[in-house]
């Protein structure tokens, strides 16, 4: 019975929050291992430009866990960063995505590849360093290579960013706004960060046919294009979707409509036959 009562003591949360707790301190402890037990993969999904012709893809982590199964990157990137694990992960998928630059560049020489970068890895002092290493050790372009941040990434501390990414496009990287729309933040940095490319968010595209997201779509692209930006829609599920972005003058997709992540041999049996397209 002292057991019992002593064991209660430490009952400090629900049995749903203890198993939350649990679960959380799993992945982290898991996580920590994940690159050396090569557990993470990356995966594809196509970029097409209005010719529904391919000219790139964005990478996507995937971690298959040997003890605790599939985790989604929505669930596990957060954790990274909260835990400074991104740091690692984020070089690794990086050199990985520059290595597959230079495997197939013999074969697709003008493909480019749009990888996810989080803030914190962005505000990290070595980020550009490793990133001219790298790129320099494979001998890529990096023009082929797009840097995908978030609006709270950029906006966390605007003038060490705006000096970054001006380095960074300097060396020829290109620089995306992922998830646009979806931030609290007013269109006036738009002008004030040098970017490349904006992704109008998924949220938006969903409700690209509604009267209320239509004509926001629409300035969004036409502000782009006056600002000289490239514009993609992400998360584009239906031909309906499609057909709408295209009747705005939206140049580039992505999604399920078009294709699917896929694991690195999959993309390749994609790509194969397939013609060539320029981002637009
Ligand atoms: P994101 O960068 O905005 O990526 C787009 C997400 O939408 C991906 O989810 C993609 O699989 C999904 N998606 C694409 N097309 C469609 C569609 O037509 N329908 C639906 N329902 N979903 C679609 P995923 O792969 O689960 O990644 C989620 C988020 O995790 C990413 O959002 C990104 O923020 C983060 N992430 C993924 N890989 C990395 C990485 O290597 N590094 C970092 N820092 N973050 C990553
Ligand atoms: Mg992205
Ligand atoms: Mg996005
Ligand atoms: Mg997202």
């Amino acid at each position: 019975q002292a057991k019992e009562a002593g064991r209660n003591q430490f009952k400090l949360f629900s049995p749903q929050i203890q198993k939350q707790v649990d679960e959380r301190i799993q992945i982290e402890t898991e996580l920590a291992h994940a690159i050396e037990n090569q557990e993470l993969e990356l995966f594809f999904q196509p970029q097409v430009n209005s010719q529904g012709l391919c000219y790139g893809a964005e990478v996507l982590l995937r971690w298959q866990s040997t003890k605790l199964g599939f985790i989604s990157p929505a669930v596990f990137i957060p954790i990274a960063e909260e835990t400074g694990l991104i740091h690692s992960i984020g070089d690794w998928v990086l050199a990985e995505s520059i290595h597959c630059l230079r495997i197939w560049r013999q074969r697709y020489t003008h493909l480019e590849l749009s990888v996810n970068v989080s803030a914190w890895q962005f505000a990290g002092n070595t980020f550009i360093d490793k990133l001219k290493v790298t790129i320099e050790q494979y001998q890529v372009c990096p023009a082929q290579l797009t840097l995908e941040l978030t609006e709270t990434s950029l906006l966390h501390n605007l003038q060490e960013t705006k000096i970054k990414l001006a380095e960074l496009r300097k060396l020829g990287f290109k620089i995306a706004l992922d998830d646009f729309g979806t931030g609290y933040s007013s269109l006036s940095y738009l002008r004030d960060l040098p970017l490349d490319e904006i992704k109008i968010d998924k949220a938006f595209v969903d409700e690209v046919d509604g009267i209320t997201a239509q004509p926001l779509v629409e300035s969004m692209i036409s502000i782009a294009k006056h600002m000289q930006l490239s514009v993609i829609a992400e998360g584009v599920e239906t031909s309906v979707q499609k057909t709408a972005l295209l009747n705005m003058g939206c140049p580039n997709f992505q999604g399920y409509y078009f294709a699917k992540p896929m694991n690195k041999q999959d993309f390749l049996v994609w790509l194969e036959g397939r013609d060539w397209g320029e981002k637009q």
